[in-house]
């Protein structure tokens, strides 16, 4: 196979046996990454396993462009959420996906549970088990120093922290301290594996179809993230992530119990001054990516990964709402060192103000994430995440899909936002239309109009609190992303690229003819067949919803004050999606649509 390593490693926990399964029995009907790694869960998770049972499969695949094309450092992951309970999904990006293909393999697929901790390491053919009890209790930082011991320094390492091994739900799996699959809990799944590392490294290189095409495809893609007017912000981006969604009108503050919170433009401000003049911040970027989103800031002797395109610093700013930027830093440090999901966790602390268990703005935010990461005192509720929280406690709480935290935006006055959030099986927003145009509605009109315009034929379908055209836009969107994802390629340069220079690019690395109406049939097809996953678990028009304080409350201050979302009207959406997507009026895919797509329960 070209652009392809050729198999699959499969390695059961329980029983400690190794195989390799051959990516040809897949790549033809799942494209990659995020359709293989799908086809694998629905083909192996019981419909009736829990999430952290040893019946539960965790499935990390690169796509055919991982490793051979620019910005294709993504690896896809995918398993039953222990947040949702559902389909579970999220990708990072680093260098452990292009390690892993020149290790010989396409992904790998773990099942089972190790008895004891563990630790998998991949050196090109050789897979070997390592005792893992001594770290088992490490945060991510020490756990990837302590893993590069075990004789290769060179080693890409994806890991979990001690939240993850606590089976703490906004746990992620982090890779080499830097990139984090950050939704959905994925960390307590490792851990309910008893899996605290696995850790790769390879020689082999990957084969593709034509290299001097590839080559020239790729210098082309280059040029082109390189010139793009959209990516001119990471030159400067720290603060000004924030700055923009301030602007943008999105961020939500504390746990929606106030609609504006006055001082955000100072946390802003403040948060500017600390990246201009205390911290200091080295450009860094993932495998083959020219963008350099991303930094490493050190402040102190101490230092942790910032991802511009992420909005995580600002998450931490507005709903937790901090002005002291050495407190929002040390913060965003203990989340980043323990693996955790920084949206989702300052989701449930933000909830836990509304408890009065915490005081947002202050150091006692530090105390909460220990005992939640320790289990301790109340932090062993809200370490199942805010809707359990909210059924122990009684007081509701806000979330989307399957009881998924939400995102760092308020999703009332952006209605596809929250078609979204409550249509997606993963219940993670970020994973399902990144790029939205609505999201810089305020900030680039013109730009939001125009592909509103392209894509539904309607300019007014951007404006945010339209319900007109958002299911269109949502779809097309949800597309674009299955594509990145199954690609192996970063959605933020590849969705600023027209799709035609990644399918040639697809068709240089593996000789198979691809177009971009392909590459939308294939994220259909994988679309319905993440539908299906959820559909078998019971999943139907009455879990796409969101939390009921969304619908119930109305927004009394900001640049939002009046704004509703109506329940009626997000219903009527919802059968416009339905019908884009070929489900029945109960969000089923029909007969016909399995055939199109030649899908079976
Ligand atoms: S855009 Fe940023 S996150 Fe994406 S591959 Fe490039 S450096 Fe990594």
């Amino acid at each position: 196979m070209f652009g392809y390593a050729g198999k699959i490693l499969f390695v059961d926990l329980s029983t400690r046996l190794i195989k390799t399964i051959p990516t040809d029995k897949y790549a033809a009907d799942f494209l990659g990454g995020r359709g293989i790694a799908t086809k694998i869960a629905y083909d192996l998770i019981p419909p009736d396993a829990d999430a952290l049972d040893p019946e539960n499969v965790l499935v990390m695949m690169t796509g055919p462009l991982t490793g051979v094309a620019p910005s294709s450092s993504r690896i896809d992951i995918v398993s039953l959420s222990p947040v949702t309970n559902l389909l579970g999904g999220s990708s990072a990006g680093g260098d452990f996906g292009a390690a892993l293909k020149f290790a010989g393999y396409d992904g790998i697929v773990i099942t089972g549970r190790s008895k004891e901790p563990t630790c998998i390491r991949i050196i090109d053919d050789e897979v070997t088990f390592h005792d893992a009890e001594a770290c088992w209790e490490y945060d991510v930082y020490d756990t990837v120093d302590c893993v590069k011991k075990l004789g290769r320094e060179d080693v890409q390492v994806a890991c979990i922290g001690k939240a993850g091994a606590n089976l703490v739900k906004t746990a992620g799996i982090s890779f080499s301290k830097r990139n984090l699959a950050a939704r959905g809990g994925l960390g307590a799944v490792m851990g309910s594996k008893n899996l605290k590392a696995i850790a790769v490294a390879g020689t082999k290189g990957v084969k593709v179809r034509d290299t001097k095409r590839l080559m020239e495809v790729n210098f082309e893609i280059q040029k082109r993230i390189r010139e793009s007017p959209a990516f001119k912000k990471y030159e400067n981006w720290h603060a000004n992530i924030a700055l923009s969604l301030l602007k943008a009108r999105r961020p939500y503050f504390g746990d929606y119990e106030e609609d504006y919170w006055e001082e955000a433009e100072e946390a802003v401000r403040n948060a500017k001054r600390f990246f201009e003049e205390m911290a200091t911040l080295r450009p860094n970027s993932c495998f083959s990516c020219p963008l350099r989103c991303w930094a490493w800031v050190e402040y102190k002797d101490e230092e942790a990964p910032m991802v511009a395109c992420q909005g995580t610093f600002p998450a931490i700013l507005f709903i937790l709402k901090i002005k002291d930027p050495e407190l929002a830093w040390k913060v965003y440090l203990r989340l980043q060192r323990e693996g955790m999901d920084i949206m989702g966790t300052a989701a449930v602390i933000a909830y836990a103000s509304r408890l009065g268990l915490v005081k947002l703005g202050t150091e006692d935010i530090l105390w909460l994430i220990d005992e939640i990461v320790n289990r301790e005192g109340p932090g062993n509720v809200l370490a199942e995440g805010v809707k359990r929280a909210s059924e122990h406690f009684g007081v509701p709480a806000v979330y989307v899909k399957g009881g998924m935290e939400s995102w760092s935006s308020d999703v009332r006055p952006f209605r596809g936002v929250a078609l979204a959030g409550a249509v997606s099986e993963s219940g993670s927003i970020s994973r399902a239309i990144h790029g939205f145009p609505a999201s810089s509605y305020y900030t680039k009109p013109e730009k939001a109009k125009k592909v509103a315009r392209e894509i539904v034929g309607d300019e007014s379908a951007a404006e945010p609190t339209n319900y007109k055209g958002k299911a269109k836009l949502v779809a097309y969107f949800e597309n674009e992303h299955i594509i990145a994802d199954s690609l192996g390629v970063c959605d933020t340069p590849m969705l600023s690229i027209p799709l035609e220079l990644w399918a040639e690019a697809f068709t240089a690395a593996t000789g198979i003819e691809m177009s971009p109406e392909k590459l939308h049939f294939y994220a259909e097809k994988i679309r319905t067949l993440e539908r299906m996953f959820n559909v078998r678990r019971g999943v139907n028009r009455e879990e796409d919803t969101l939390s009921p304080r969304l619908f119930e409350s109305v927004i009394r201050s900001g640049p939002w004050k009046g704004v509703k979302l109506d329940r009626e009207k997000f219903e009527r959406m919802k059968d416009e999606y339905y019908k884009l997507r070929g489900w029945d009026e109960r969000g089923i895919p029909t007969e016909e649509t399995l055939r199109k797509y030649e899908l079976e329960w």
